[in-house]
């Protein structure tokens, strides 16, 4: 067993991540790959817990820039997050990874309820637990429920895996030329408003000294380096 540098992080994997190639959706190829990789990572002997974003299905804020009510436009997009829940815990069920899902909506024939304690001796006992549903709360992200689960089970860090490798001074889609960076203060994040997290859950993670590492979810392996404590991506502390 390799030692993992961490005992307990949070995984945030984004509903774009869950998309793969595609646009919409869940690519069932890519599930089924982090999956694998997620399964690897446990021999580490690391407890991970994983919040999943619903953005490759519905975002509350596109919803109510077309006129909808942004109170429900987000309680759609906190199902779309139980959506793609279920969908990671198929295919890490199907790896014979011991899985919980916990969702913050209660919807008793689909999951259970989000209840920290029991959450906490779930990964005790080895099992996956994945939060659904983001905080339970319209006008929150899953980025934040990543910074406040992190804080509530006590996690080490929080593994931000994204289509983007990393943390840039400017978007690298737009700017060929973009920087990116190695290490970050979250003030620094704050203050030059990088795209890293929405500033609630950046404030989040600032205030309770929790890091985070952002890195590719492209390149395999990328979450078990990060565990192993090797150099991926961005560091934010
Ligand atoms: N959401 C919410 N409260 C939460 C978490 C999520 O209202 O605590 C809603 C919000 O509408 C958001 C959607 O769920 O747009 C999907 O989450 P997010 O955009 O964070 O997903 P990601 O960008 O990671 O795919």
């Amino acid at each position: 067993m390799s030692r993992a540098k961490f005992s307990r992080v949070i995984i945030k994997l984004s509903g774009a991540a869950l998309a793969g190639e595609q646009d919409y959706g869940i690519d069932p190829q890519f599930i089924n790959s982090i999956a694998k990789e997620i399964k690897n990572v446990l021999t580490t002997g690391v407890e991970i817990a994983i919040v999943v974003g619903g953005g490759n299905i519905f975002r509350g804020i596109a919803g109510s820039a077309k006129g909808m009510d942004r109170g429900t436009a987000d309680y759609m997009g906190m199902l779309a997050t139980v959506i793609n829940s279920l969908a990671l815990q198929d295919a890490l069920e199907k790896l014979g990874v011991d899985t919980r899902v916990q969702t913050a909506i209660e919807m008793r024939q689909v999951a259970e309820p989000y209840i920290r304690r029991r959450a906490m001796r779930h990964l005790e006992k080895g099992r996956i637990v994945i939060f659904a549903a983001g905080t339970g709360n319209p006008f929150f992200s899953t980025d934040t429920t990543a910074a406040l689960r992190a804080a509530e089970i006590n996690a080490d860090a929080i593994l931000m895996a994204k289509n983007v490798d990393g943390v840039y001074d400017s978007d690298p889609v737009k700017n060929p030329n973009a920087i990116k960076y190695k290490e970050l203060e979250y003030i620094d994040v704050l203050n030059k408003g990088l795209g890293v997290m929405d500033s609630t859950a950046v404030s989040l993670c600032m205030d309770n000294n929790i890091p985070l590492i952002v890195f590719g979810v492209k390149e395999m392996n990328n979450i078990k380096r990060a565990i192993l404590g090797e150099e991926v991506g961005t560091f934010v502390r």
